[in-house]
């Protein structure tokens, strides 16, 4: 495949994953109506915690691209990967507590939100242990995190934490973009 069509292909695949993740977001909006659940006021354990969640190299690239295109000035956090005690993109101070929120993987939008179904088939939610959850009626349905990771795990099995891959991701994408601007 050459360059043009890599390219091409790869646009497709980001717009593609955007539909995704507005449809994901769409399902965990009703989900969480429905339920009543929220996370506690201030709370960032999933992003601070001893363990980051690792995503695709495919998820990796899209937020490497928002940073890019959007966030340039978020370039300066890759020199914090090294010594990182936690996600680098974890903000504080901000209501939302990340950088690349509009970016952000699929499993920074579904961990405490959704569930998964069990061998007959039935969904079991899966809230964090920190949220406030009084379920006004029992759920049958909900937003499943795994239907939406299998379709990039099919052709993108590789994982890495978050921030190595996004750091990955960004200097691949840097790569290629000095290549098509010295062509
Ligand atoms: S990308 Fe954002 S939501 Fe995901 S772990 Fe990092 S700070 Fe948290």
């Amino acid at each position: 495949m050459n360059q043009n069509s890599q390219n091409c292909s790869r646009q497709q695949l980001w717009l593609q994953m955007r539909l995704q993740y507005t449809e994901f977001d769409r399902s965990i909006e009703d989900f969480t109506r429905e339920i009543g659940v929220r996370c506690p006021e201030g709370c960032g354990v999933c992003c601070t915690g001893t363990y980051e969640p690792e995503v695709t190299s495919v998820e990796a690239e899209y937020a490497a691209r928002y940073i890019l295109d959007v966030r340039k000035d978020l370039e300066q956090r890759f020199t914090l990967l090294e010594d990182r005690s936690y996600c680098i993109f974890y903000d504080e101070s901000t209501p939302l507590h990340c950088m690349i929120y509009e970016a952000r993987p699929i499993i920074c939008r579904g961990f405490g939100f959704s569930g998964y179904t069990d061998k007959n088939g039935k969904f079991i939610y899966r809230p964090c242990r920190h949220m406030v959850f009084t379920p006004l009626e029992k759920t049958e349905t909900g937003p499943l995190l795994s239907a939406y990771q299998s379709q990039y795990l099919l052709e993108y099995r590789h994982k890495q934490p978050i921030s190595e891959a996004i750091a990955a991701a960004w200097q691949k994408l840097l790569y290629y973009r000095s290549m098509e601007e010295g062509r």
